[in-house]
């Protein structure tokens, strides 16, 4: 949909694991045995994205890309359960738009203020004091913090401007939002795009602020007839305001009507949308010109229905009246279209990564590898008959013997689970 100055990042986002289930027992002096107090893993921290407007680039990305959450706190004994980890917060350019490496999928647009998760963390898993039967008094076993989820993002910055700027060269575009925006943007770090994308949010009061951009390509290039390409122009043609910047005074030798005449051509040449979009004229360089020109050019814009301002973008007269105006203009009209994303289930792929498992064969000794499993043997003690129970159980519930007696398996063979070798007992 948008399409902008595109700046990209490709980094690795992971999800912190939960931490493990406890396994403890009850203990009080001259109490001989308790039952299982384990307490619960605490849960890992998720990756969270956040729009950060002192941003405008994702060049901090280049520098760091690999993200990973803490990891939850394991449970203890006497119940207590494990801290669960913070989020890792992200922070990006407003615009940023959060893309699946792998299926191209649209996870999130950060052009909102809504912080978004991206990555879940995995869940603690359960102490042993979940475990406790009327047959299995001793539980000598807890589960492991679910894993965390792990993604290879791409990042694309689409830049969202409210208002496009355009104009002639020179007739102080760069000065007008060089003396509204709040932010300065880091016009030197953008190192992505021939043009220098200039951009500014312009804040009006306190939370109330909308975003300028300067579009230099658009008439410098067209009326040089320097192929500076439409593709540096697309991302304004979803600007929802033009501001149309005209010098009144005529210091570069033109007239201001015929100017705003040939601007308004050229931007119908372009897009048919972005000449159809609300329009404000702000007359610049007051201070050079004489009030004859202003009149005059005022009664021709005022003729064509349009907001006029007269300003000096050097001395900010009558900056700060058109910035609130268009800030006005700007509450009545459309929002900026958004992408359509299409976010991943997030705790239903942490857990469906649970039960996968593959089996191979060889020399007749079937091999049964998982990263998951790894963990649940790691949280019992196969000396144990009760652990040894659930750790069948789990392999029965996770298909595993289903796949083993597919692959035909026969009584007294030998499996291998991740390196723990046991023979096979229908
Ligand atoms: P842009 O090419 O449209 O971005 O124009 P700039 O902002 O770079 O300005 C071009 C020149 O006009 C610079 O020398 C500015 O100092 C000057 N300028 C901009 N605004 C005003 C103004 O309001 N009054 C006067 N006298 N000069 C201005
Ligand atoms: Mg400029």
């Amino acid at each position: 949909m948008f399409d902008g100055f595109v700046d990209e990042a490709n980094i690795t986002v992971e999800a912190g694991d939960g931490g493990d289930g406890a396994v403890s027992f009850h203990r009080e002096k001259y109490v001989a045995a308790g039952g299982p107090d384990g307490g619960d893993g605490g849960k890992g921290g998720d990756i969270v994205f956040l729009v950060d407007d002192n941003l405008n680039t994702l060049i901090d990305f280049r520098y760091k890309r690999k993200f990973k959450a803490e990891r939850g706190e394991n449970g203890r004994g006497a119940n207590k359960f494990g801290r669960s980890a913070e989020d890792l917060v992200i922070r990006v350019p407003r615009g940023t738009v959060v893309i699946e490496r792998e299926s191209g999928r649209i996870l999130a647009d950060m052009s909102g203020s809504e912080p978004v998760v991206i990555a879940k963390g995995g869940r603690g898993g359960r102490g042993n004091a979940h475990f406790a039967t009327p047959t299995r008094q001793i539980p000598r076993f807890a589960k492991p913090g679910f894993k965390g989820q792990k993604l290879e993002l791409r990042l694309e910055l689409k830049l969202l401007a409210d208002v496009g700027l355009v104009g002639f060269p020179n007739v102080g575009k760069s000065t007008l939002i060089s003396v509204v925006s709040a932010a300065k943007p880091k016009i030197a770090n953008y190192h992505f795009t021939t043009l220098t994308p200039n951009l500014g949010v312009v804040k009006i009061s306190e939370g109330n602020s909308f975003v300028m951009a300067d579009i230099p390509g658009l008439i410098e290039g067209a009326s040089e007839g320097v192929g500076l390409g439409h593709e540096f122009l697309r991302h304004v043609e979803r600007c929802r305001l033009i501001l149309h910047i005209v010098d009144v005074s005529g210091s570069e030798g033109r007239d201001p009507i015929s100017d705003y005449e040939i601007i308004n051509r050229e931007l119908r040449n372009f897009s048919e949308e972005l000449a159809n979009a609300p329009q404000i004229v702000a007359a610049n360089k007051c201070d050079m010109a004489s009030d004859e020109q202003v009149e005059s050019f005022k009664k021709y814009i005022e003729g064509k229905g349009l907001p006029f301002f007269a300003i000096s973008a050097a001395t900010t007269q009558g900056t700060a009246e058109l910035v609130a105006f268009a800030y006005k203009m700007l509450k009545d009209l459309p929002p900026l279209k958004a992408f359509e994303v299409d976010p991943l289930p997030l705790w239903q792929e942490a857990e469906a990564s649970q039960s996968k498992f593959e089996i191979t064969v060889e020399e007749g000794v079937y091999f049964v590898e998982a990263d998951w499993l790894e963990d649940v043997l790691r949280m019992a003690d196969m000396d144990d008959y009760e652990s040894l129970q659930h750790f069948q159980l789990v392999l029965k519930s996770s298909g595993i013997i289903d796949e083993l007696e597919r692959m035909g398996i026969e009584e007294g063979d030998t499996v291998s689970v991740c390196g723990y070798e046991f023979d096979y007992v229908r």
